[in-house]
């Protein structure tokens, strides 16, 4: 870790760290809100509102995490508050069908072309568990190509050379997943078609699918290359496997469509989460007719929840995205660019030597010149400035993901004022990446 001090504290924060560390393995409910890549006393927030996160100590933050994505109408949106209470007050689950899920499931398939049929979930973890497993059902096969620095959630199968908080940690696997559980799996570079041309010669008629995070952000964002989705779907068709796009962070983010309204190319099994519950755990799978007649109750590919379909979550989720029109996402996407650009000029202004990559609205910094196409090349970067980098601007009120492997994430919300306070941010947060050390 770079020798970097904490010119600030957080006195309430730690109070509530020190007290939740006793009764919560790590003080957490998920290891990357835990700061331990950068150090310090993770923010607890209290509330949030625009494109500002208040924490227990009454400190502002303009918000770059947006909840990890979720947030893309910036926090407590009116007509999502106000979605949210007429439909809590009228119960908050019934463990029965209800109209608010099949109007979720139609808003989905109205967007999303490739998806036919959609099953409600409650994470995206559930949803990559669930479609692998139709994907080995209706396939009759065992194997699963995923690709090194895509993260999946903490499926078991998929927790091999995974990104997000596994990256975070440089954990290459973890204890408690079982040979069984991942010897099926296949774990290859990202942006290599060629291996993957490879991994089907040599496992002929035993890959189910492949799964790949439909433009990564786990790894900081990595877009495929040119071809590549496109690659992989040709060569799932030719070997009788599925191509499963992960669009858990993409979808209804990258554009309306999520990133398959950004490439067109037509996946057999998609994901979803984040965005569609509106801030509210809310998750799907979906895609072809013929293939999803394979989960239970139509068929025999078993798969269920309790809290799936919860009518809170969908109509959260149905609110924001009726929101989220092409001027919406036209917003984002400006502001996006804005904030990149900034961000470049700063670190170019202090010679720290950074490339900064964007899919759609989606974005990350990483310090290095080298233009990043895969997990290999995110690592060379020197993550020590980042840590840095990240306190000067937690110092001056603007809350990064604390992970140089992270995308970072702007909403509607973000308007010129929260561009400003960021733009003011900037300098000390360059000066203070360009004289970090290892
Ligand atoms: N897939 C992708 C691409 C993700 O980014 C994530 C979470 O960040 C997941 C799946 C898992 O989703 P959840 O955290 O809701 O289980």
């Amino acid at each position: 870790m770079a020798c970097v001090s904490f010119p600030y504290d957080a006195p309430v924060s730690q109070t509530l760290f020190d007290r939740a560390s006793l009764v919560t393995p790590g003080g957490v409910n998920s290891p990357v809100r835990a700061f331990r890549a950068v150090g310090g006393t993770p923010r607890f927030m209290v509330s949030g509102s625009g494109p500002y996160l208040t924490d227990a100590d009454g400190r502002e933050y303009v918000d770059l995490v947006c909840s990890w994505g979720p947030m893309i109408l910036g926090h407590s949106h009116p007509e999502v508050i106000a979605a949210v209470q007429e439909a809590v007050a009228r119960g908050t689950s019934f463990g029965t069908p209800g109209e608010g899920e099949v109007a979720l499931a139609e808003e989905i398939v109205a967007r999303v072309e490739p998806v036919e049929q959609v099953r409600l979930v409650s994470s995206g973890t559930e949803a990559t568990m669930s479609a692998i497993r139709l994907a080995r059902g209706f396939t009759g096969r065992a194997k699963v190509v995923k690709f090194a620095g895509c993260y999946h959630g903490h499926v078991d199968a998929l927790l091999a050379a995974a990104g997000s908080g596994v990256a975070t940690f440089g954990l290459p696997d973890t204890p408690g997943v079982t040979g069984a559980q991942a010897g099926d799996t296949i774990v290859l570079p990202y942006n290599d078609l060629e291996a993957v041309r490879e991994a089907f010669a040599a496992h002929p008629g035993e890959i189910a699918c492949v799964i790949t995070e439909a433009s990564p952000g786990n790894m900081g964002v990595v877009p495929p290359l040119d071809g590549f989705n496109a690659g992989l779907k040709e060569l799932c068709a030719a070997n009788g496997a599925l191509y499963i796009s992960d669009e858990v962070m993409t979808g209804f983010r990258t554009s309306k469509a999520g990133w398959f309204g950004v490439d067109g190319v037509r996946p057999d099994l998609m994901t979803f989460g984040k965005v569609m519950g509106g801030g509210f755990p809310a998750a799907a799978f979906g895609g072809r007719a013929d293939v999803m007649a394979h989960l239970a109750p139509a068929g025999p590919v078993y798969q269920a929840g309790t809290l799936s379909g919860n009518p809170i979550a969908t109509a959260a989720g149905l609110a924001q995205l009726r929101l989220l029109d092409d001027a919406a996402y036209a917003k984002v996407d400006a502001v996006s660019a804005e904030i990149r650009g900034l961000v470049s000029e700063a670190l170019a202004k202090e010679g720290v030597a950074h490339t900064v990559q964007a899919a759609s609205n989606m974005f990350s910094v990483f310090f290095t010149d080298r233009p990043v196409r895969n997990y290999e090349d995110a690592k060379q970067q020197e993550a020590f400035r980042f840590t840095a980098f990240f306190h000067s601007l937690l110092s001056q009120g603007v809350y990064l993901p604390p992970s140089a492997f992270e995308s970072w994430f702007v909403s509607t919300a973000h308007d010129t004022q929260a561009v400003e306070r960021i733009a003011a941010a900037l300098p000390a947060a360059a000066r203070a990446a360009s004289e970090a050390t290892a």
